[in-house]
C-alpha cells in the first residue's frame, strides 16, 4: 500500500487518495493540510468483508474504507467526529476528537460488530505501533 492521502476536491466534491499535492481532474488544484492527519485502519475480518465503510468526517462523506483498508486524511488543527457505516446499518459508535500541535496525528482502529438484527461500526483509538506499516 503506497502513501496515500485522501481529500475531498474543494471544487468538484470527488474523493481520492494522492501521493501529494496535485490537481484534480476538474482542474482544481488539490493542496493537502499540513496541520495534522487523521488515520484509521480497518481491522480485518470475514463479516461483511466485501462491504466498505463509508467514511464520515464531521458529516462530510469522505468515500469508502476497505477490509483491512487503511485511510490517512490530512487535516488542519481542530475538533472532529468519526462517523462510519457499513452497508444499509447506519449504526456507529462515533469518536470525536482534537487535532491540535501537541497531538497531530489521530489513530483509530475500526471493526464491525454483529449484531441480531443489526451491525455496528466501532470505532476505537489507537497508537501508531498498532497501525499497519507500509
Ligand atoms: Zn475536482
Amino acid at each position: 500500500m503506497a502513501n496515500l492521502f485522501r481529500i475531498k476536491c474543494p471544487s468538484c466534491g470527488k474523493v481520492i487518495d494522492i501521493p501529494s499535492n496535485t490537481t484534480c481532474s476538474c482542474g482544481s488544484p488539490l493542496v493537502l493540510p499540513e496541520d495534522g492527519m487523521i488515520e484509521v485502519y480497518r481491522i480485518g475480518s470475514p463479516f461483511g468483508a466485501a462491504i466498505g465503510f463509508g467514511v464520515y468526517l464531521n458529516e462530510v462523506p469522505l468515500g469508502h474504507l476497505a477490509n483491512t483498508g487503511l485511510v490517512r486524511i490530512p487535516v488542519q488543527y481542530g475538533h472532529y467526529k468519526l462517523h462510519m457505516t457499513q452497508g444499509m446499518s447506519r449504526k456507529c459508535k462515533d469518536v470525536e476528537f482534537d487535532v491540535t500541535p501537541e497531538n497531530r496525528i489521530a489513530y483509530f482502529k475500526a471493526h464491525l460488530n454483529m449484531g441480531f438484527f443489526t451491525n455496528t461500526v466501532v470505532i476505537e483509538p489507537s497508537t501508531a505501533d498498532q497501525m499497519p506499516k507500509n
